[in-house]
Order: C-alpha cells, then sequence, then structure tokens
C-alpha cells in the first residue's frame, strides 16, 4: 500500500533528489511536494538555525495538510565568509530563484572569494531534515558534505552552487556528478539516510 509524506518544498530539484533518496529506503512511499498540495501561507524562516527553520516548514506543512511531512532547510557555509551564507543561502542576493537567483548567488560568492586563495576556500554544504508527524512526533537530523569552493562554475547537474563546490577528495563539482554520486556522499543524502527509518517506522508501524 502507498503511503504518502509531504515535503514542504517548492524547490523540484530538491523534491526530486528527496524521492529519490527516499524510494528505495521506504517501501512504496509517495512523496508530494507543495505544488500537489492545497496552498497554505508558507511560514517565513526566521530562525537563525537551520534545525528551526527547518522545525518551522515541517510544523507548518503537517498543519496544513495533516499528513506527515519533511522540510529540508540546507545551505552552504564558506568558511572564509564566517559561515555564510548559511540559512540564507537561498537568498543571499536577494534574486528570487525564478529570476535567476541561482545563478545570482554563484556570482557573488565567487566575487566574495576572489582574493581568497585555494587552501582557504573551504566551505560545507548542510543540510537539516525536520520530520513531524500527526502524532505529535519531531525529529531534526543533521548532514553534512565538506569540501571547497572552486575558481569558476564546472558542470551542469544538480542545483544551486553546486557548479562552484567539490567535494573533499574530488577534482570535480558536485554539478558534475552523476545524481546517485551526489546522493551517496552529499549533505542531504546523509540527513535522509538518517530520516528514512524514521519515515518507514511513522509510515509502516
Ligand atoms: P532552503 O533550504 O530552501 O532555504 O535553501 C537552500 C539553499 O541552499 C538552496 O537554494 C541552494 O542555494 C543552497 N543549497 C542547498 N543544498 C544544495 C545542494 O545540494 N546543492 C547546491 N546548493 C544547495
Amino acid at each position: 500500500m502507498t503511503r504518502t509524506v509531504v515535503l514542504a518544498s517548492n524547490n523540484a530539484k530538491k523534491l526530486a533528489e528527496l524521492q529519490r533518496i527516499l524510494a528505495p529506503l521506504v517501501p512504496d512511499v509517495q512523496v508530494l511536494g507543495l505544488s500537489d498540495v492545497a496552498d497554505y501561507p508558507e511560514p517565513a524562516e526566521t530562525e537563525p538555525t537551520f534545525e528551526g527553520n527547518a522545525l518551522i516548514k515541517a510544523r507548518a506543512c503537517l498543519e496544513a495538510t495533516g499528513l506527515p511531512s519533511l522540510a529540508d532547510d540546507s545551505g552552504l557555509c564558506v568558511d572564509a565568509l564566517n559561515g555564510m551564507p548559511g540559512v540564507l543561502s537561498a537568498r543571499w542576493s536577494g534574486v528570487p530563484r525564478s529570476e535567476g537567483g541561482d545563478e545570482a548567488n554563484n556570482r557573488l560568492l565567487l566575487s566574495q572569494l576572489s582574493e581568497v586563495p585555494p587552501e582557504r576556500r573551504t566551505a560545507t554544504f548542510v543540510a537539516v531534515v525536520a520530520f513531524c508527524t500527526p502524532d505529535g512526533q519531531e525529529h531534526v537530523v543533521r548532514g553534512e558534505m565538506p569540501g571547497r569552493i572552486l575558481p569558476a562554475e564546472q558542470g551542469e547537474c544538480g542545483f544551486g552552487y553546486d557548479p562552484l563546490f567539490a567535494a573533499d577528495g574530488y577534482d570535480v563539482s558536485t554539478a558534475e556528478l552523476a545524481p546517485s554520486e551526489k546522493d551517496a556522499i552529499s549533505h542531504r543524502g546523509r540527513a535522509l539516510t538518517q530520516v528514512a527509518p524514521l519515515v518507514a517506522r511513522a509510515l509502516h508501524g
């Protein structure tokens, strides 16, 4: 029997990553995105931490849909920028994603690091996934992928800052990895691997 969870996100690429990662780990799971459920006012991400914002999003989704709800709050923390853009990663440049925000964010990142030598361009992708269920369970897990910021964009896969990020041990960007290769090492893959058994238990008893 198919069991349904909702991911509180409008990001089609994030949803595709999550469906890909959860499908083999949670039998018969159907993951809906926000475009698959009735509209509700999405809460502002007002918390200073990934954990706080992921919980805000998952709780609002549960309240609006009544379905078990997942939310991912993620971002890129650059050491030479004191952890920025962090929780502001999606909207760092101020340009909405629908108007080329990812490209504008990448240009801003390159300009901020223009004077920073290769050995100081270390960074970490962080993903925190919150999972809230109708019976009141709340779970929060974190995954990280350490790496470095490249001097120029490379690759066409993935989304966001992927063309500028090379994971530790890799010479290519995460936008040059096959989706399954990225999932195996990514912050989101690591967080979802932890949350999958919790989802399976909540959906299948
Ligand atoms: P939010 O979690 O929707 O607030 O936004 C996360 C933002 O962090 C995305 O819009 C991207 O800019 C960035 N980000 C998070 N995960 C990834 C990833 O796997 N690749 C590239 N960029 C990412």
